[in-house]
């Protein structure tokens, strides 16, 4: 419906600004979680909690083992645009932090009750920030931070309505996890719902604790990264993944790439199991897409689809991280290299397997 007369503009309240912004970042419980767990990471955690109800509407709760957030600095975590990772442009072309918007919490707190409890090192105490009456008081913890999201979506009935069954956003939340998780093997990760474990991922420091380790033998082997990742791998996506995947490591014009890609015979019908990971960061992107699929093309047939967990590693400078509010999208300068070295890294790791495709289609 147009305007027949001009009305006067006026600048919109700062929280229904808050609210629109929201819109682009929070869309349901995972894209909460997902931020939350960016914060975690980027605050150096080692241990990362979540408890989540009904599916994470009703409550989500994730504490870390981070940094911390400084008293004096609390109010300002909740402030739209204020962020402690990025100050300049410069900054901002070779960002390697998860955040650099500064908008998360802020969006969270104009759609959920928010909650935050925090401790710094060398703090006499933790302090807690309530985001609706803005208030702080001194709290307990040890060094760390609590984020307590709830009733998301209370004061928006409308986005409310778009969340799907309790267990849908339960799934997306636990997939969210699962992403960080194969991110970052050296974090250790647990996720209750309702009260129930779901799911723990230890980290190698984490096992070696917590002595489920078999021999001296392989306690000296975790302290290898390559083979902490590839525990987590196992973990994360399961044994049958790991009997049916080959190692991937390569690296091609500046640009490594590593990881695990399924056999041809370890295909699926949909591209729901791959994974890709640029620079630490989980991403949906073409290029990669397209480059790994095309290295099944002679050895998987028709529609199917393959299962492939990819890390690849670039100069961060060629990289623009800054092209979607939730950075799942990302752009790179030189597209052809990073297609070259994805495809190549492939091929070559599925090159014995291929061998055996073609003596089985031959024979
Ligand atoms: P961004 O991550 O883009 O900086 P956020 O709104 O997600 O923006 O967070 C705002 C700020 O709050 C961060 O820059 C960081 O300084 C602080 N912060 C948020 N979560 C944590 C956490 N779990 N541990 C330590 N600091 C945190
Ligand atoms: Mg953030």
């Amino acid at each position: 419906v147009a305007l027949s007369r001009p009305r006067s503009i006026e600048a919109l309240p700062d929280t229904l600004i808050s609210q629109i912004a929201a819109g682009e970042v929070v869309e349901r419980p995972a894209s909460v979680v997902r931020e939350l767990l960016d914060n975690a990471l980027d605050a150096g955690a080692s241990e990362i909690q979540l408890r989540l109800m009904a599916g994470g509407v009703r409550q989500i709760l994730i504490e870390d083992d981070g940094c911390g957030i400084a008293a004096q600095d609390l109010p300002r975590a909740i402030q739209r645009h204020a962020t402690s990772k990025i100050r300049s442009l410069h900054d901002l072309e070779s960002v390697l932090t998860m955040g650099f918007r500064g908008e998360a919490l802020a969006a969270i707190a104009s759609v959920a009750a928010l909650r935050i409890i925090t401790r710094t090192q060398g703090a006499s105490t933790a302090f807690m920030l309530d985001a609706a009456s803005g208030e702080i008081e001194p709290a307990a913890r040890a060094v760390g931070t609590s984020v307590e999201v709830k009733e998301l979506f209370f004061s928006t009935p409308a986005r409310r309505k778009f969340l799907k069954s309790e267990a849908t956003e339960l799934a997306h939340c636990v997939e969210a996890l699962r992403r960080h998780a194969l991110a970052r093997p050296d974090v250790g990760f647990a996720l209750w719902h309702e009260g129930k474990l779901q799911h723990q991922w230890r980290s190698a420091e984490g096992r070696s604790q917590h002595g489920d380790l078999d021999t001296e033998d392989e306690q000296r082997m975790v302290e290898v990264s390559a083979t902490a990742l590839e525990r987590r791998l196992a973990d994360v996506m399961g044994p049958e993944f790991m009997a049916q995947s080959v190692p991937v490591d390569y690296s091609e014009g500046g640009v490594r790439v590593f990881g695990r890609a399924g056999m041809p015979t370890h295909s699926r019908a949909r591209a729901d199991q791959q994974y890709c990971f640029v620079n630490g960061r989980f991403v949906r992107e073409k290029t990669i897409a397209h480059a790994a699929r095309s290295a099944y093309e002679d050895v998987l047939h028709g529609q199917r689809q393959p299962v492939y967990v990819l890390y690849v590693e670039i100069d961060p400078a060629l990289v623009d991280v800054n092209v979607h509010p939730t950075k799942i999208e990302v752009r790179f300068r030189e597209g052809r290299l990073v297609h070259a070295a994805v495809r190549h890294a492939v091929q070559q790791a599925l090159a014995p397997s291929s061998a055996q495709v073609a003596a089985a289609a031959s024979a």
